[in-house]
């Protein structure tokens, strides 16, 4: 029998500005699979619709981006116990009986990310410190907690946000949640430091934070890839320490999703690194 043709896409509004499409349809190529990945412009009024309308089109599955991440949860038969509890789904497999199935990858791509940065980093190492309490906060914190580390210090501008972040994902006390205004003295014997706002992404203003207190063997990652290196990045470059942007993130969350798509693992290639720099 031909092997079908493979559909997948990325549903966001607006979401002409994904890289998703340019990573996956590399991928089809680079494993001789037909097929095509394709950005989905979906309202949000009519996600419920559209994703539905995977199973008639003969869609293999679909991301999710901003700003459907949460609502979808609501939309598919059955989500992942994981993506439950982070409380967003980023991927969507359609199954053999149409029904459809919640993912979240993106914890998975940021650890993934953290250890091709630095391979013998281990969540365990020490207190980790999270500026933010929104949607990739909750993949970045989950992440670290399943993977053992000690404490999470949660730094966000809305204090009750981070509360709430806290005590939905069950963390049995590890978060400690402080006022963001503490966020320079929170960095005393930190192992890893995570941005996860948006500050320092290209177009909003910039992280205002002075790195002092930071010990010099603690990981800085920014989850932001516009620009691949934040001010946050190049201060903590400047002073030593071993530093992660975003790209990784991003790329390694695609992974897991392709693979359970299309039934093979993708590598990460210099060429396609190439070709994602080259959009940036
Ligand atoms: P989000 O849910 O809208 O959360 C935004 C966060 O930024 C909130 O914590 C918000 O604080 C904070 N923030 C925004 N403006 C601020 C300001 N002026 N001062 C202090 N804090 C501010 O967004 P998200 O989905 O988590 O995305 C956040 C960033 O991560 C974006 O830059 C996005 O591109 C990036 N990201 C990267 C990847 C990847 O694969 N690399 C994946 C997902 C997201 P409040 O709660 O106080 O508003």
């Amino acid at each position: 029998m031909a092997q079908p043709f493979g559909l997948a896409g990325v549903m966001g509004w607006p979401v002409s500005h994904s890289r998703s499409p340019l990573m996956h349809n590399l991928w089809l190529k680079q494993h001789g699979i037909q097929g095509v990945y394709v950005p989905l412009p979906v309202q949000p009024e009519r996600l419920a619709d559209a994703l539905r309308g995977l199973v008639a089109l003969g869609f293999a599955g679909c991301n999710l981006t901003i700003p459907h991440k949460v609502a979808a949860m609501a939309h598919v038969d059955e989500v992942d116990p994981l993506a439950r509890r982070m409380g967003a789904i980023n991927t969507v497999v359609v199954q053999p009986d149409g029904r459809l199935k919640g993912f979240n990858t993106d914890g998975f791509g940021f650890w993934q990310s953290l250890i091709d940065a630095h391979p013998g980093f281990r969540a365990e190492a020490g207190p980790v410190v999270v500026l933010g309490a929104g949607g990739a906060a909750r993949a970045v914190v989950l992440s670290l907690l399943e993977r053992g580390a000690p404490r999470v210090r949660l730094l966000n501008r809305t204090e009750d946000k981070a509360r709430q972040l806290a005590d939905e994902l069950d963390a049995q006390g590890r978060i400690d949640v402080l006022p963001w205004s503490e966020r320079e003295a929170a960095l005393a014997g930190g192992a890893l430091l995570v941005n996860t706002t948006s500050l320092g992404m290209q177009g909003q203003p910039e992280l205002d934070l002075r790195l002092d207190a930071l010990t010099g063997d603690a990981l800085v990652c920014d989850v932001i890839y516009v620009p691949l290196e934040t001010r946050l990045l190049r201060q903590a470059r400047e002073r030593g320490h071993v530093t992660v942007n975003g790209l990784g993130m991003l790329m390694n969350q695609a992974q897991p999703a392709f693979h359970a798509w299309f039934g093979v693992m993708p590598d990460i290639t210099p060429e396609l690194q190439q070709a994602m720099l080259a959009t940036l």
